[in-house]
């Protein structure tokens, strides 16, 4: 059977909280071989170590989502060291630039909107630092910002990299985060009736360039649309990509584990 990995899930979700056991032995069985669970803040990192700490097949991420960053203390750089240093713990992430409900949309007013942009990019640039003190790379959530998150992390490139998570952007933004050395990721929208872009994009993203997510317990593929999603799902992703790209599923296994494992170095 080919194996694969998750390289975002959000096992600390509530949606979890009755059979965790059970979803994580049905992606074992589903050759879902390693999952990494990712962090939207200090609370959510502290329980996806916990949760690496508990099952030899779960990682962890740290940081701190940026559609949470009025909540975050001023300097969260202390916190996230202390985090980053664990041995389960791949990469800073979910971090980078969110403009998808910005306060002016709410009934707050353009200096809300700025002040709301000023404090992710802030803390967008702490968890880069941290991520280049500890020799760790990034998982980047953006959302309707991707030219001022490319633009803040390019400076970096040579440093630290990134991976654009659940990427529904064209080839031609593809290749604009392949050239600062970042890579992209793939989620159930590649089985969707309406994801043709983001099917044109994988064919169009070489086969060492991209992994594959589930983002659970969101986006669940086809033929799971609607229902809670988890990390066994990846096989369901595995067969869509394997299909688009003209490749065996051994072939995707190889190369995107392969990714994973030089992404993450701790994985
Ligand atoms: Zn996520």
């Amino acid at each position: 059977m080919a194996t694969f990995y998750d390289t975002h899930a959000h096992l600390d979700y509530p949606d979890y909280a009755n059979d965790l056991s059970e979803v994580i032995a049905r992606a074992q069985a589903a050759g879902i071989a390693k999952m990494i669970s990712i962090g939207t803040s200090l609370r959510s990192s502290e329980r996806a170590v916990r949760l690496a700490e508990k099952f030899p097949s779960v990682f962890a991420a740290v940081g701190w989502h940026p559609t949470e960053v009025m909540k975050a203390p001023d300097d969260l750089r202390p916190a996230l060291r202390e985090f980053a240093s664990h041995p389960k713990v791949v990469a800073i992430g979910e971090i980078g630039l969110d403009y998808h409900h910005l306060p002016g949309s709410q009934g707050g007013n353009a200096e809300d909107d700025a002040r709301y942009k000023q404090r992710q990019a802030d803390i967008f640039q702490q968890q880069i630092e941290v991520a280049i003190e500890a020799g760790l790379n990034c998982i980047i959530h953006q959302r309707d910002a991707f030219d001022d998150t490319l633009a803040q992390l390019k400076p970096f490139a040579g440093k630290v990299r990134g991976v654009f998570h659940c990427f529904g952007e064209d080839a031609g933004r593809m290749r604009r985060v392949l050239e600062i050395g970042s890579l992209v990721s793939f989620t159930g929208i590649v089985t969707f009736k309406n994801g043709q872009n983001v099917r044109d994009t994988v064919a169009a993203t070489a086969l060492d360039k991209f992994m594959l997510e589930t983002d659970c317990p969101y986006l669940a593929p086809v033929p799971y649309r609607g229902k809670r999603c988890e990390p066994a799902y990846v096989k369901d992703i595995s067969e869509v990509v394997a299909r688009v790209k003209g490749c065996s599923l051994e072939d995707l296994s190889a190369a995107t584990c392969n990714t994973a494992a030089e992404y993450f170095r701790k994985l």
